[in-house]
């Protein structure tokens, strides 16, 4: 039943552009009526037609802990009661930037915000403050949210040109963008020995999650650090969805590789509308009002936002143990897939981050994550969802496990995927 989801998508239409507020929520890949969402608690998720789901998008990503923690819950409603916004310097902001530093040592100065677009956009004026260059490298597939100079594309003659990805974008600003392959060391190269001397920076998600999970070929991160540092770039890790996630350290503790720059969003902000940025003292210096890179906010640092950031942050780092639960309960569910697809599928996992892609023999890198059968992904997606899984409806978003799916979740979950799996 999705009667009131229909009528809430149509009514929606008329007023909001395609009905909803960020594309991937009108469920065009997938061919069904995006579900209006009513509420959330642990790892339910139920719709205004009364479809209580298991949710495997978690806010796509934000839901480490499952929707409402009840830690979480009470220290926002508590914030609620000291005032919505003050647009002045709060305790609880010093308290986050100490917390980020503490957790991730490369953030040593950071700067909130109010999404993971904004932390990307800021971070890659203040790379190219810091250094004086305007050209930055990004890989195809990856995700850096919706600015301008990152909406870019390769162009035909890839090494030299590059074109926007969205109307609306100038070509002026795509010229500064070079695209090169993730995992694809050469195409690095390329573009350094092409452009000597202008890039300011490099910006990668060192474990890409928004062309489904690929992950990093060994030395491929290093590979980066090393000629980043060679040439005077500056390497920018995006863990919009990695921070966090892999553990209290972030992909950069995870493969070891200490960035100049990092950027946070997704569950920094504890499910509230918080990103940071931040990195070496000396290039973070460079920000306004401790130097002439101008970034400001008129609700950055929200007390609200901040509340719920710190409380979720607290929880992860008072309980180690959620990422040894994360990481069996998504072992769970990754084997099983394997077990049932077979070699119809590819799955990558880590940690709680996982993708079944609809296509054999692997997927390393964005050609082969692009070559996944979409319209197979939509199938499997429309009988999870009948089945009350509820999945991104894109076989390029991740699937998410956050700390509120309990072992039974994962069983039920595994049964109702491989009764699909086996049949394909
Ligand atoms: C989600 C995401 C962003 C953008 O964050 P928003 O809060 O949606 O603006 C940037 N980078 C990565 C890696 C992301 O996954």
């Amino acid at each position: 039943m999705e009667k009131r989801s229909a009528e809430l998508f149509e009514r929606g239409k008329r007023h909001i552009p395609g009905g909803v507020n960020s594309p991937v929520r009108a469920y065009g890949a997938v061919g069904r009526t995006p579900r209006f969402i009513r509420s959330a608690k642990g790892a339910r998720i139920t719709d205004e037609d009364g479809n209580e789901m298991i949710d495997y998008v978690c806010s796509w990503g934000p839901g480490i802990l499952g929707s409402a923690h009840p830690r979480v819950i009470r220290a926002v409603q508590k914030a609620c009661g000291d005032g919505l916004t003050f647009g002045a310097p709060t305790e609880k902001e010093v308290e986050l930037a100490e917390m980020i530093s503490e957790l991730v040592p490369s953030m040593e100065v950071s700067r909130l915000v109010n999404s993971g677009t904004e932390a990307v956009m800021s971070a890659i004026r203040a790379a190219r403050g810091y250094t004086g260059r305007d050209k930055i490298i990004k890989f195809r597939g990856c995700y850096h949210g919706h600015a301008d100079g990152l909406l870019v594309k390769a162009g035909s003659a890839a090494l030299t040109t590059s074109v926007p990805d969205s109307a609306g974008v100038p070509d002026s600003v795509a010229e500064n963008t070079l695209i090169a392959d993730f995992n694809d060391e050469v195409s690095v190269a390329e573009l350094f020995l092409a452009n000597s001397g202008k890039i300011a920076a490099v910006i990668v998600e060192p474990v890409p999650a928004n062309m489904g999970v690929v992950l990093p070929k060994w030395p491929f991160l290093t590979f980066l650090r090393d000629i980043t540092n060679r040439n005077g770039t500056l390497l920018i890790f995006d863990e919009v969805i990695t921070g966090f996630r892999l553990g209290l350290g972030g992909a950069q503790e995870y493969y070891k590789i200490r960035p100049d720059l990092t950027t946070l969003g997704k569950i920094v902000g504890g499910g509230m509308p918080l990103g940071a940025y931040g990195g070496r003292r000396e290039i973070m210096n460079m920000v306004s009002p401790a130097g002439p890179v101008y970034q400001a906010g008129t609700l950055s640092g929200n007390p609200i936002a901040v509340t719920a950031g710190l409380e979720t942050l607290r929880i992860l780092k008072e309980d180690p143990e959620i990422y040894t639960r994360l990481e069996y309960r998504a072992k769970m569910l990754a084997e099983a897939a394997v077990e049932a697809g077979g070699d119809s599928i590819s799955v990558n996992r880590l940690g709680s981050l996982m993708s079944i892609f609809f296509r054999s023999g692997g997927v390393n890198d964005y050609e082969q994550a692009a070559g996944s059968d979409t319209k197979a992904y939509a199938d499997y997606f429309g009988y999870m969802l009948d089945h009350g899984i509820y999945l991104a409806p894109s076989q390029f978003e991740a699937m998410f496990v956050s700390d509120a799916h309990t072992e039974e979740d994962i069983l039920k979950t595994c049964e109702v995927m491989q009764s699909y799996l086996q049949t394909i």
